[in-house]
């Protein structure tokens, strides 16, 4: 059911929401970006429409709600373990239609095999999502070529229009609620881009051969191993363990999940002091076909949704976009060569 509703409404239908959930979109940090006097758009809770970014891309996504970048799993002494209480409150998160997308491919990976991932699913059931609307790409989105620039998965959906505000409802619950505060009724269909400035080409035929060719070694010296693009993609989900000991008794402690990187330095040790991937290159190779090649043999759909945060991100203006694009001139190099 579509609404029009003025900013007042939309307002008091946030706080209405507020009262039993925590409401989470994109907000402007004034001076936090990552150089003096910048700013840096990312997650925190609001209560007015007006403070939620809808004309920026935010740096960091939606998924620091479903998985932390650090979080405890547990806290332990000699002879007990104890979980840390649970968010129960409904957690309403804003985001654009390729986040949407990535939504999809995070269950995939936290709740499609047999063992479902236990604290991502303690978040993700109480998460409700409203689509914001996008009526123009940013330069580095390649959504439309991703297959991710339209959704329709959503609780609510919400783009600015005049002086107010246009909604799409599909959940029962919160219908009355826009009316309450004064919604009319209207139709809507959420803005969607169908062109991109950036555009990707994956090729239908690529294999694993592409993995020989030179193009990955390029990146051994132009990769930093930073480790942003994967910070700041919605679908990098790997981690590490940490079990910290307190000072003032070593024997309890907490034991954490934190965020992990396949691009930076520790990623791929195993034990005897073996490195799978020491070249910076090497990681690049695993990270991008990982993003468009094996995961879709897998679980049918590509996992890069084409965000193109990872190409604003790298201070190497290192562009995934671009190393996408090469693809094909790199398999029909490995094919040249084996002749
Ligand atoms: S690989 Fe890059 S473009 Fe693709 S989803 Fe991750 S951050 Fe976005
Ligand atoms: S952000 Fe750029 S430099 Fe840093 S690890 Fe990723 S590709 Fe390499």
């Amino acid at each position: 059911m579509g609404f029009e509703l003025s900013t007042g409404g939309v307002n008091a239908f946030l706080r209405e929401l507020a009262r039993t959930g925590r409401v989470v979109a994109p907000v402007r940090f004034e001076g936090g970006g990552a150089f003096t006097g910048t700013d840096c758009v990312r997650y925190a809770e609001v209560t007015d429409i007006e403070n939620v970014v809808f004309d920026e891309k935010s740096r960091f996504s939606f998924r620091e709600l479903l998985l932390p970048p650090s979080q405890t799993l547990f806290y332990f002494t000699e002879d007990s373990i104890t979980e840390p209480t649970p968010e129960t409150r409904d957690t309403i998160i804003f985001l654009r239609s390729c986040d949407l997308h990535a939504v999809k491919r995070l269950d995939e990976i936290c709740r499609g095999g047999a063992n479902p991932d236990y604290y991502y699913e303690q978040r993700r059931k109480n998460v409700k999502f409203v689509l914001m609307g996008c009526k123009k790409a940013f330069d580095s989105c390649f959504c439309v070529d991703m297959g991710t620039n339209i959704s329709d998965n959503y609780d609510l959906s919400i783009e600015p229009d005049g002086d107010g505000w246009h909604l799409d409802c599909k959940n029962a619950e919160w219908e009355p609620l826009l009316r309450a505060q004064g919604g009319t009724e209207t139709p809507v269909t959420p803005a969607h881009v169908t062109e991109t400035k950036t555009r990707v080409s994956i090729p239908d035929d690529l294999d694993f051969s592409v993995a020989k060719s030179k193009l990955w070694d390029e990146y051994d010296k132009r990769c930093i191993a930073c480790g942003r693009c994967n910070f700041s993609c919605p679908t990098c989900t790997c981690f590490s363990m940490q079990d910290l000991f307190y000072q003032d008794n070593p024997k309890t402690g907490e034991r954490r999940r934190v965020l992990a990187s396949c691009m930076v330095d520790g990623f791929s040790d195993m034990a005897g002091g073996v490195v799978y991937r020491k070249n910076h290159g090497a990681r690049m190779r695993y990270k991008v076909l990982h993003k468009v090649y094996d995961f879709k043999k897998r679980s049918g759909f590509h996992m890069c949704v084409g965000c193109g945060r990872c190409d604003d991100v790298c201070p190497e203006y290192i562009s995934f976009s671009h190393i996408v694009n090469r693809l094909g001139d790199a398999m029909k190099e490995v094919s040249e060569h084996a002749e």
